[in-house]
């Protein structure tokens, strides 16, 4: 932009300096203004009106603006497309100051670092993620600003990064500049922006990391580097703040079962495929009553546990609930109006609570003092141990409760300035300076009494406005008896304004008064956020005592609900569920007729179950509801089984069948096989593997020759427990030559030819003649069916040159045979080239053969065969 800039201009210019890569809101009275390049992209995202700021002179610029009380909407919705929002605001009212206002970025909002709560998901922590790659680990950070958690782990590996990243799912990743992993990670996480970061040297570790640097001592290098570049981000966002951050939580990812994202994903542990929440795990569990008692549980069942004992006190706690329905369903009612102490206190800390906000927070201690009260009635020594109290009462707060119930009205307002905030009785300047108010108020009314009087003008009325302030209105018709010493301030239709010395100096009282009034009002908001700030420490760790109550509690009750039982967890081998259920799908899909079923696997017996049955016979929903069944025990819930016994279970893998997630663009093999790949590879004895279908992305042959090979190596070489779902019914051979594998089918009974099913799993292998009835139930017509049920016939009798079933001109029965069934028993031609092929090798000479002859020679075999 040529020419010299207005000052205004410059304060742009320099603000935009310091923030180049966020779209800069400029405050300018009631609107945040936006110029040049960022106007022009925020006028297109937002679909604002693009105007021009000088327009039609040499330093005409782009300009859009957003009114300031609807600006968080719009901020929300840049933030949602991933980009930065700096706010520049006016340090000084403009009406107090001479020339230019003063203004300052004072916050960056960036998707990962939203505080707001009409901006978050109550549910769901809000986490920046900040990764920093070491020598033989990654470090990677999690930090959540809207509740103050910070934490920190070294990983082995890209794939154990991703996996945490796809547990956390957040909204903003920090990577170093040049770091090769940026694409990939982009990729995996659709949701998340993923921003470069500038290195990180140790005097800017140590001046972000601050007094939380002692937290960081025991804490693996990469860690508390990856920590250290979260805090930094957080601070140059927040210039000037203190960070809520209360410490810096180290977790060690082996403490947890690995649910890789695939299987995250096709379990729909927090996310179905269709978008709707009851379908999933999350969604048939969580009944919490409180913000951060949902956030807990999402966390916890992403991350199931490994240690029995701290299994066995989650259990414990839950079974007391159970136990208990008074107690449970009293607590419940308390802690539905305890509210999101742990954001509130947050937005304490960070001095951007408002009137409401404080308003909530001290209903949200109110209801919680009930709460401990409630808890601390239970006197029985062991049932206080469960619940975590020891013999001093639990904090509440009490003190700021009480200090917010004093000084707050019922109901605050939103917005500071909008006045109201304060009870009678709290201050007592406050409260003269509203006598104040008032008697000038009534000192007007007086006034209007006596004017009246003195004047004869009957219809005088003395009134307020906000544009003109007070005036004496005198109508048409008595104009003439106005004293000489009023000035005239408006003329309207009615008749003429005026104003009068004593007028002036009334309104000059009032006016001040308010003045007053208001500063003193703002002052004293200030003085509360910061003593709530202050307890933000003591408010979280109510907080979180309250969500451990409150996820065991609404664990308790969908136990109470769904008839779940408590599972044994412990150091076995055993995997023994007895009528087991889905979930989910006893809830929806198959409300009210579900059919239980039992499991039993078991890493030195029979480890590998082979589940055969049609399509629709409930497969996939018996596997699924093994692997929820474990992640629930492991969490520290009961199941939905008549009872269970589940021997630690250190990772679960999953694969869907291609058929159910073709959406994506690759090759479906191409992501069957890699994903299997990983499974293969990452699966240990402890480990629980379903495998849905596997081998389906390809043709029938190589599908099932994979299948096989699969299944075999999980068997032999992995010996994890293993539910294995297929339709290719010869791989049930594979029970018969392995001690470790059994076959079971889901069965099905044929009436004529209609097939009903009955999802009762039952040892053996399924009979393979169900396709053609599902075919019939499917609506394909009656000629189909005919021929279909003909070929298989030929089939099943198993002699590849049966007599063509059908009518002239269809292909014959033994063509299907041998392309597609017959796999372990290779066509003969193909044996007899293979037998020539084999006969040269035998024969050469190789110290003979010069290197040309050699390829030659290669290329004749490879044509023969
Ligand atoms: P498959 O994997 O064998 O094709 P699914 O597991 O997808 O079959 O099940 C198909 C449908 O059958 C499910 O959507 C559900 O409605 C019903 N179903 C599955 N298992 C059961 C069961 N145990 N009891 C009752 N209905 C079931």
């Amino acid at each position: 932009m040529a020419g010299r800039k207005t000052p205004v201009m410059q304060q742009f210019a320099e603000a935009k300096r310091a923030y180049p890569d966020s779209i800069l809101f400029f405050r300018m009275g009631d609107f945040y203004e936006m110029f040049e390049d960022d106007a022009v992209l925020a006028a297109r995202l937002l679909d604002l009106t693009l105007t021009s700021r000088n327009k039609g002179k040499k330093d005409e610029i782009p300009m859009a603006g957003v009114p300031h009380h609807a600006a968080h909407g719009y901020i929300a919705r840049l933030l949602e497309l991933g980009h930065k929002v700096a706010i520049c605001e006016q340090m000084a009212d403009p009406s107090k100051v001479k020339g230019i206002v003063p203004r300052e970025v004072v916050r960056v909002i960036t998707p990962g670092l939203i505080t707001e709560r009409e901006q978050l998901d109550a549910s769901t922590n809000n986490w920046l993620a900040a990764v920093e790659p070491g020598e033989g680990a990654v470090g990677i950070a999690l930090l959540d600003l809207s509740t103050g958690e910070l934490r920190a782990a070294a990983l082995p590996d890209p794939a154990a990064l991703l996996g945490e990243l796809s547990r956390a799912a957040p909204r903003e990743v920090l990577v170093p500049a040049a770091w090769d992993g940026r694409e990939p990670m982009a990729a995996a996480l659709p949701r998340a922006a993923v921003r470069q970061d500038a290195a990180l040297d140790e005097s800017e570790a140590e001046q972000a990391l601050g007094t939380l640097a002692a937290d960081a001592v025991g804490i693996a290098e990469p860690a508390r580097l990856a920590a250290a570049r979260a805090l930094r981000f957080a601070l140059a966002c927040n210039p000037g703040a203190e960070l809520p951050v209360r410490r810096i939580a180290s977790w060690d990812p082996s403490g947890a079962v690995l649910i890789d994202p695939t299987a995250q994903e096709h379990l729909e542990l927090v996310q179905s495929m269709s978008g709707a929440r009851e379908t999933t795990l999350l969604g048939a569990v969580d009944t919490t009553k409180t913000p951060a008692g949902a956030r807990l549980l999402r966390r916890r069942l992403l991350a199931p546990l490994l240690d029995v004992e701290r299994i066995r006190r989650r259990l414990d706690l839950v079974e007391l609930f159970v136990i208990n329905p008074r107690l449970r369903d009293d607590l419940r009612g308390l802690l539905g109006g305890i509210g999101d102490l742990e954001r509130l206190a947050t937005r304490a800390k960070l001095g951007e609570a408002n009137p409401r906000d404080l308003g909530a927070l001290r209903d949200g201690l109110l209801a919680a003092c009930q709460t401990a009260l409630l808890l601390d009635g239970v006197d029985d020594p062991a049932s206080r141990e469960t619940l975590g109290l020891g013999e001093e009462p639990v904090d509440t707060v009490d003190d700021l409760a009480d200090e917010l119930s004093r000084a707050l009205v019922e109901r605050p307002p939103a917005q500071p300035k909008d006045g109201g905030v304060f009870r009678e009785g709290f201050d007592a300047e406050l409260d003269a300076e509203s006598a104040l108010k008032k008697s000038g108020a009534e000192r007007m009314v007086e006034l209007e009494a006596r004017l009246r009087e003195e004047t004869g003008i009957t219809t005088l009325k003395v009134r307020y406005t906000r544009v003109f302030g007070w005036y004496i209105e005198v109508s048409r018709s008595q104009l003439s008896r106005v004293p000489e010493s009023w000035r005239r301030k408006q003329t309207v239709a009615a008749g003429e304004r005026y104003t009068s010395a004593e007028l002036d100096d009334l309104a000059d009282r009032i006016t001040h008064a308010e003045e007053r009034h208001r500063e003193l009002e703002l002052t004293l908001i200030r003085q509360l956020v910061r003593r709530a700030g202050a307890a933000n420490a003591r408010i979280a760790a109510l907080s979180s005592r309250l969500s451990r109550w409150d996820v065991a509690a609404a664990l308790a009750d969908v136990a109470h609900r769904y008839d779940y039982s408590r599972p044994e967890v412990d150091d076995s081998e055993q995997l023994e569920i007895l009528d087991g259920r889905h979930p989910v799908v006893e809830r929806l899909a198959a409300a009210g007729r579900f059919v239980p079923n039992d499991v039993k696997l078991e890493i030195s017996g029979e480890h590998l179950w082979l589940v055969t049955g049609p399509n629709m016979a409930g497969k996939s929903t018996l596997l699924r509801q093994v692997a929820l069944t474990v992640i629930l025990a492991q969490m520290g819930s009961y199941v939905p089984a008549r009872s269970a016994r589940i021997g630690l279970v250190d990772r679960v893998l999953s694969r869907v069948g291609a058929s159910d997630n073709l959406a994506r663009g690759e090759s479906t093999f191409m992501v069957e096989m890699r994903e299997t790949a990983g499974i293969l590879r990452s699966a240990t004895r402890r480990s629980l593997v379903i495998l849905d279908e596997i081998g389906r992305g390809t043709s029938t042959f190589d599908g099932l020759a994979i299948a096989w090979a699969v299944a075999e190596y999980l068997d032999e070489a992995v010996g994890a427990r293993a539910l294995f779902a297929t339709h290719y019914y010869e791989l049930t051979a594979l029970a018969e030559a392995s001690e470790h594998a059994a076959n079971h089918s889901v069965s099905a009974r044929e009436l004529e030819d209609d097939v009903v099913f009955l999802h009762r799993l039952v040892p053996g292998a399924a009979s393979r003649s169900y396709g053609v009835a599902v075919a019939k139930l499917a609506g394909l017509p009656e000629s189909v069916l005919a021929r279909a049920r003909a070929v298989l016939a030929a089939l099943e009798s198993g002699s590849h040159g049966a007599a063509e079933p059908g009518a002239e001109g269809r292909p014959r029965a033994r063509r299907v045979s041998e392309n597609q069934l017959d796999l372990f028993a290779p066509p003969a031609e193909e044996t007899k080239a293979q037998g020539e092929v084999l006969e040269t090798l035998r024969q050469l000479d190789i110290d003979r053969l010069t290197p040309l002859e050699a390829l030659q020679l290669l290329a004749r075999l490879k044509q023969r065969l």
